[in-house]
């Protein structure tokens, strides 16, 4: 099969992260939405504070964008501790967790995201490090093999995860506190769309907060970097004043629909639809035919379709719902129905 060239989306591509600091919420109360996640975390510190220990350990999951990272960083700030970020693929030799765990200071808070893609080596030592404070580290091999127990500080790992079913039982079972961010509602992106503008100095007129949460796929993350895109166009091709008409001319330009629809989505649902009759189609080979990761399929682009209901996920494979014939302007009509009993 003829492989469709990779598709790069400008929005939803995972390049300026270094650009996000600034607009990071700086205290949980301008922490917009997750009230539910906010409100237990709350819980947690004030008790933690009361007590005068550390945090539990905490596992924050739900796609990527959504605040995980945030938290930890608010976490950290109304502890008043440290707080050392690193990720599971970083992770690579024991002496690197090593370095971090003992260069901790008390209380202080541990960030690993993307925690499922930890090596089983570095999860050993983890186990009695969140346990009881403490590493077994062996040195050398073979008869001179010894072992040399570490004692840490109290700290806290803050795990984040887009998928938390891929971590081990063991690891999970560790966490204190499960907590799961999910896709914020048009007002909450038109809050924090209107917040990134003030800081961005970058005023928007009339609709313009409303038209660009509507097609910022729930996501912070993508409604900021949709705002900063659209502030380059303004600036570039247009008077430099962010409205409603810049607005649309930069989002056709960027190919973000109304509906929120990115490119790399729109591919998705016509591969499927059109390469393989609305579906079933199993991920990997959905994955080859768009030249993307399967896991890139998975973590990013997946959970919106679902939740929006324009995929549905079979033990089968991934099939488009009538919600995607109709995006894609495609008669609904053409969708196979199920077969029945006796087909
Ligand atoms: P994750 O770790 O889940 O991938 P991040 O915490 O890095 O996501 O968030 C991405 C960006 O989105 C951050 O720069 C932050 O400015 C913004 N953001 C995320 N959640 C919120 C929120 N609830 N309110 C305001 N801004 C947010």
């Amino acid at each position: 099969m003829a492989q469709t060239p990779r598709v790069t989306d400008p929005i939803l591509q995972d390049g300026d992260r270094s650009l996000e600091g600034g607009l990071r919420p700086k205290s949980l109360n301008e922490f917009v939405g997750q009230d539910g996640l906010r409100e237990n975390l709350r819980i947690l510190v004030e008790a933690a504070t009361a007590r005068d220990e550390p945090l539990e350990h905490i596992l924050l999951s739900g796609p990527p964008g959504l605040g995980k990272t945030t938290l930890a960083t608010l976490l950290a700030g109304e502890m008043g501790t440290r707080l050392v970020v690193t990720s599971g693929p970083a992770l690579e030799r024991a002496a690197d967790l090593v370095g971090i765990l003992t260069g901790l200071p008390p209380k202080g808070i541990l960030f690993v995201d993307e925690i499922h893609r930890l090596s089983r080596t570095i999860e050993e030592y983890l186990y009695p490090a969140m346990e009881d404070q403490r590493l077994d580290i062996l040195l050398d091999r073979g008869p001179s093999a010894r072992s040399v127990r570490l004692k840490l500080h109290p700290f806290t790992l803050v795990g984040a995860t887009t998928r938390s079913g891929r971590l081990s039982a063991p690891l999970r079972s560790r966490f204190g506190f499960v907590g799961r961010v999910d896709f914020y509602n048009i007002v909450e992106l038109m809050k924090i769309v209107e917040r990134s503008a003030r800081i961005l100095q970058c005023p928007l007129e009339g609709e313009v907060a409303e038209e660009l949460a509507k097609r910022g796929r729930g996501t912070p993350r993508i409604v900021n970097r949709l705002l900063r895109r659209v502030r380059d166009y303004a600036q570039v091709r247009g008077t430099g004043d962010v409205d409603k008409h810049t607005v649309l001319q930069a989002c056709e330009l960027l190919q973000v629909g109304e509906d929120g629809l990115h490119e790399m989505d729109r591919k998705i649902l016509e591969t499927i639809i059109v390469k393989f009759s609305g579906g079933p189609v199993g991920l990997n080979t959905l994955a080859a035919c768009l030249g993307e990761e399967p896991d890139t399929i998975e973590e990013v682009h997946e959970p919106f379709l679902l939740q929006e209901g324009y995929i549905e996920r079979t033990p089968r494979g991934r099939e488009a719902a009538v919600r995607a014939y109709q995006a894609l302007g495609i008669d609904a009509k053409l969708k196979p129905k199920p077969p029945g009993l006796f087909t």
